[in-house]
């Protein structure tokens, strides 16, 4: 029998562990602490389902995969305590918006996802909206890995081109996450005037830093994006949106602040991201992580 572990019961980790309950395999879901949450699928405000979570720092067998579904400021945390899960073979998910948090990683099989999960989390209860896509680079361990939880609702997509992938959810984003933060505003703040020009001026400094790192997209990227945007309901809010509401680290260092590095190696100028990422890091609470 697969063991499997999930760090990170939040909106994202929670849905995983929901999912992987239909898996014949032995399933953890580890957090900060010992606690029963309440949990809502597919939107369905009227069916609450229990998820038990157990702390993290107890003493827990070695895993085959381990998913990690925390933000981007808690990652540092995690593996700091995460050791005793490992053995040569696990293989770990990491289960992250942003790019660039691989190399702090000391394990051979460590995987960047692509998530397309949404949900939200408010002390005990999480609700997940929508969907149940994670998509990975195609080898045999992930290959292996979908065969694994093909029984199951999580949808495990393999992709010859993960980078692609990872930066097309990077430039989404870099625009809704940036204007929604600094605006306090929920999407209703691309009627502002200016903000779809921002918008646009943010993706195409983005698609440039890509375009440096081979990264190469359809040239009407920025449209589909902008048109995605449309599509928003005016309340929704992004994560950095609520992050930043609760005066919570936000996720820069992998979104704004790993585009602001990548330009500055391929000595890009890039103004209105510059502007954006110094105005994020000056919202940026000093908070215990
Ligand atoms: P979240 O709801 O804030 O969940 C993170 C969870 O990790 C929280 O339960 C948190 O516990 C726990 N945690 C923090 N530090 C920990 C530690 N040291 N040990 C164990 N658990 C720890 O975050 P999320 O929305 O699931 O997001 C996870 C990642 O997915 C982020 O990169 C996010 O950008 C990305 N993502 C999210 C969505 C979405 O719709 N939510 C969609 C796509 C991608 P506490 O509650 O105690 O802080």
């Amino acid at each position: 029998m697969t063991n499997i572990a999930i760090i990170g019961p939040g909106a994202v980790g929670s849905t995983i562990a929901f999912d992987l309950k239909h898996l014949n395999s032995h399933l953890q879901l580890l957090g900060r602490r010992a606690e029963t949450l309440q949990f809502y699928a597919n939107g369905d405000k009227k069916t609450a389902y229990t998820l038990d979570v157990s702390p993290l720092h107890a003493h827990h067998q070695p895993v085959d995969v381990l998913f990690i579904a925390v933000k981007i400021p808690q990652l540092d945390s995690v593996l700091s305590e995460y050791n005793h899960l490992l053995h040569p073979e696990t293989i770990i998910i990491l289960a992250q918006n942003g790019q660039g948090q691989l190399p702090k990683f000391n394990h051979p099989h460590v995987y960047q996802g692509v998530i397309y999960i949404s949900g939200q989390k408010k002390e005990r209860v999480v609700t997940h909206f929508r969907d149940h896509k994670i998509i990975l680079e195609r080898n045999p361990h992930t290959q292996k890995l979908a065969e694994l939880v093909s029984a199951s609702p999580l949808n495990i997509e393999l992709t010859e081109d993960i980078n692609k992938a990872i930066w097309y959810k990077l430039l989404v984003n870099l625009a809704i996450n940036s204007v929604t933060a600094l605006g306090r505003s929920t999407a209703s703040v691309l009627e502002v005037p200016g903000i779809k020009t921002l918008c646009r001026q943010l993706l195409l400094e983005g698609i440039a830093i890509a375009k440096a790192e081979h990264i190469l997209f359809e040239h009407n990227i920025v449209d589909d994006i902008l048109e995605i945007y449309e599509g928003y309901p005016s309340n929704m809010g992004t994560s950095m949106y609520y992050d930043i509401l609760a005066n919570k680290p936000l996720e820069i260092e992998g979104i704004q602040g790993y585009l602001f590095s990548i330009a500055r190696k391929h000595q890009l100028e890039t103004p209105i991201l510059d502007t954006i990422y110094a105005l994020l890091l000056a919202q940026q609470p000093i908070l215990d992580k």
